[in-house]
């Protein structure tokens, strides 16, 4: 169970379970961009997209726990230059997106929608890949938010990842798919 100080998330089976500090800054955003619809759709998710969009927490990495559960965490990048994206294998729910290197104190956690606890959706970004007919908004101050993050976390040291190690490598190996298995993955309705 999460501590009173952070927002507890659970895959859909239990078996593993994350925090978020309620202290970290952080914006909610909803993705329509290919990538992320093909992510869910490699993994048999449509459930989660909404219009075609994903509903993602950025935060920095240091506000991120893992509670329990760790032997469950899967890792894929839809390309050798694709981001990382962890999810569960117990029972296929994403977990979280992060650059293929540390450099950068940035996390997006995926969810499975509107999350009332993670503040107003501040962006619908991609939305010419979605079907929900809305306009690009708040582009901008997501990508800014995101910058002015790392660079606060940079800053006060706070360097710490659940994602990757000391040595700023991931802390399990990345599947990494075909160009023939992200164009299956994209087709999947
Ligand atoms: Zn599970
Ligand atoms: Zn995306």
């Amino acid at each position: 169970m999460a501590y009173d100080s952070a927002h507890g998330f659970s895959c859909d089976c239990g078996q593993t379970e994350w925090q978020v500090s309620k202290t970290a800054k952080g914006s909610q955003v909803v993705c329509y961009c290919t990538d992320c619809q093909a992510h869910l759709r490699h993994l048999d998710r449509v459930d989660l997209l909404h219009d075609g969009g994903t509903y993602i927490y950025q935060t920095t990495p240091d506000a991120v726990t893992l509670i329990k559960g760790h032997e469950n965490l899967a890792l894929q990048r839809l390309g050798p230059n694709g981001m990382m994206r962890y999810y569960t294998s117990c029972c296929k729910t994403p977990v979280a997106n992060t650059l293929s290197k540390a450099t950068l104190p940035f996390v997006g956690l995926p969810l499975k929608g509107e999350d009332p606890r993670l503040g107003p959706v501040i962006c619908h970004a991609h939305t010419d890949k979605g079907t929900s007919g809305r306009k690009q908004t708040g582009f901008a101050a997501a990508g800014w938010g995101i910058l002015i993050r790392a660079a606060r976390a940079i800053l006060s040291g706070r360097r710490a990842s659940p994602f990757f190690t000391d040595a700023g490598e991931p802390v399990i190996h990345p599947t990494v798919l075909t160009r023939e298995e992200r164009r299956i993955a994209s087709l999947r309705r």
